[in-house]
């Protein structure tokens, strides 16, 4: 046994001294040398030190994109540098100066083998970007890392210099120790953050591929529930591409406060999720789909994407009408991976479902936005009660417009084709360094079922048209319904209704929106309105809705409040809505080819009767 041990331990000796010399080997021949000194990680600070090729040219611009990737919005990414020096091989200062707000441009290169460096304050981690404290840093090089015209296409060598305790993690490949990492180019180190700190660490592998979960922070989580689910997850993506985009990946999850949301890359993504929101099914469902979400997009969006954001232009918005198709349909596949790989049941389906067409249904701004639209003016696009009213989102829209797509392509192919080939041709087709334009979707779309898809496109991605949400859930068996069981008779009760929703604060009940159309906005309210009593009575109540239990559709109700400071009375003549939240049902009688359509689409069985 000893032996066997010992042949072994030489066996993987040599594996590491092959693997470390042929690091040390690329490390040698890297073309930029990057270095990252957290020194004072309390105070938020790094000290970066680039060290570039013998340059060309006089003078050289050194960048920081203006925004970072998966994220389709311009960031302040330069507004945490500070203490920039300039200098060549022997020390001398070479003159610079900035030309606009994330540029530097130096002079004097010529010949000489250009030294930058300054700090990066960095307290953002909420925006994904970059945040060091006392037990960790994360760092997006997109906001850390600057780069030339020259230097995009060159080897990066990172190497860290972190507190004792850290250990750092990157879907980058290591260097020659375990805080230094090699990037083939600047677009994979942009692509590839490094979380470095005091992290819990594990791995399996499936499919010889490697996975990591990496965990910064305390909470209710329970890692082994999330790797024995991930496990799952990983292996469902064979339903829509044939093969894995990568030979390792990289779970990034941050488990803190004052942050949620998710950002996929190359190999790796990174989830925030509020410390304390693992636990319960309903958060640990929000958890497994994020991370289903940022799976899907290994494949959507960072192996196929739309012309206008290939390559990425780092100094500017990248513009494609597509993006609904990198958002929307990802959010629409994502459940593909949930329910194939039994990681959702059917009526946690059905009730998300139920969710999104609830808000579709309270989203005025369907009317006003197409998909194509949204997409392209993502970047500039606002979330709130002007977003609601005024304009779609690429992700609950996008996912709107990909389930109709696959509905169709289905009927269309009798079953035989649906969404996930036209993901999987996009894939096989239209992989980088190629990308893919409105035509090729709509080619592929006609290969895939003969059909020609010019009018539906201009109909559901170029216009604004309503949904059929009951025809379309009837193909699949499924129907809607308000009612509920109230003491084993069903009803189907409405309540009044105003179209406001509020925050609480000391001086009242603080308007946060007003649906378009709703008998609030016809009375004229709008956000920051302070209301303060309901029939002439101040309200004491965290919401609304208790003092409108009392009220009946169609009757009227007087609000008091503070516009500005003045005060303002309005009587509104209310509505109604259904009482209960939507549900999606199995309908009563299901033919077999509703079942058939149902398994076609979500690779389940159709949900047997409850007893
Ligand atoms: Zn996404």
């Amino acid at each position: 046994m000893r032996n066997y041990l010992t042949v072994f331990n030489n066996k993987i000796k040599l594996i590491i001294a092959i693997s470390l010399f042929f690091a040390q080997l690329i490390s040698a021949h890297a073309n930029v040398i990057v270095n990252i000194n957290i020194d004072k990680p309390e105070h938020h600070l790094a000290k970066v030190e680039l060290k570039f090729e013998q340059a060309k040219a006089k003078q050289i611009n050194f960048y920081l994109p203006t925004w970072r990737t998966g994220r389709y919005q311009t960031l302040n990414l330069s507004n945490g540098i500070r203490d920039f020096i300039a200098k060549d091989s022997d020390d001398n200062r070479l003159s610079w100066r900035k030309i606009d707000k994330h540029t530097w441009q130096v002079s004097g290169t010529q010949g000489k083998v250009v030294h930058l460096s300054y700090q990066v304050y960095a307290n953002e981690l909420a925006k994904r970007t970059r945040h060091i404290d006392d037990s960790h840093a994360f760092l997006d090089s997109s906001a850390v890392v600057m780069y030339s015209k020259e230097s995009r296409s060159k080897s990066h060598l990172v190497q860290l210099k972190v507190p004792k305790l850290w250990n750092s993690f990157s879907g980058l490949n290591l260097g020659s120790n375990s805080h230094q990492f090699i990037a083939k180019d600047y677009d994979q180190l942009v692509d590839s953050p490094i979380e470095t700190g005091i992290n819990e660490y594990h791995e399996f592998s499936v499919d010889n591929r490697r996975y990591e979960l990496v965990i910064w922070g305390k909470g209710n989580f329970d890692s082994k529930q999330m790797l024995k689910d991930l496990q799952v997850l990983v292996q469902q993506s064979k339903h829509i591409w044939q093969d894995y985009p990568f030979k390792r990946y990289v779970f990034m999850v941050h488990a803190t406060s004052g942050a949620k949301g998710a950002t996929e890359h190359v190999n790796s993504t990174v989830i925030q999720r509020s410390r304390f929101k693992f636990s319960n099914r309903k958060d640990y469902l929000g958890f497994i789909a994020t991370a289903a979400h940022e799976f899907v997009h290994t494949w959507n969006v960072k192996q196929y994407r739309p012309k206008g954001i290939v390559p990425y232009d780092y100094q500017q918005e990248n513009y494609s009408s597509l993006l609904w198709l990198v958002e929307g349909s990802t959010s629409y596949l994502q459940y593909q991976l949930l329910l194939r790989g039994n990681l959702m049941t059917s009526d946690e389906f059905f009730t998300s479902l139920a969710k999104r067409i609830t808000s579709h249904r309270h989203k005025p701004g369907q009317a006003s936005q197409s998909v194509a639209q949204a997409s392209f003016d993502a970047w500039i696009s606002e979330g709130g009660d002007y977003g609601n009213n005024h304009s779609v989102n690429i992700y609950s829209e996008g996912f709107l417009a990909s389930w109709l797509l696959d509905f169709d392509i289905l009927d269309k192919t009798n079953l035989v084709k649906s969404y996930r080939n036209v993901h999987n041709q996009l894939y096989q087709q239209y992989a980088l360094p190629f990308s893919y334009k409105e035509d090729d979707v709509l080619d592929i779309l006609k290969q895939l079922t003969n059909s020609d898809y010019q009018s539906w496109w201009q109909k559901h991605i170029h216009g604004t048209t309503k949904i059929d949400f009951k025809g379309l859930l009837a193909k699949a068996g499924l129907e809607m319904s308000y009612a509920t069981s109230d003491k084993g008779k069903l009803s189907n009760k409405s309540k009044a209704w105003t179209g406001i929703k509020t925050k609480d604060s000391k001086h009242g009940l603080v308007i946060t929106s007003v649906e378009k159309n709703s008998p609030a906005w016809h009375g004229g309210l709008t956000t920051e309105d302070v209301i303060i009593a309901v029939d002439g009575l101040r309200i004491n109540d965290k919401d609304l809705s208790n003092r409108l239990n009392d009220f009946k559709p169609k009757q009227s109700v007087t609000f008091t409040y503070f516009r500005r400071d003045k005060l303002e009375t309005v009587t509104l003549a209310l509505t109604a809505i259904a009482k209960n939240k939507l549900k999606i049902i199995p309908m009563v009688k299901v033919s077999s080819e509703q079942k058939a359509f149902f398994k076609a689409w979500t690779g389940i069985e159709f949900p047997k009767k409850k007893e």
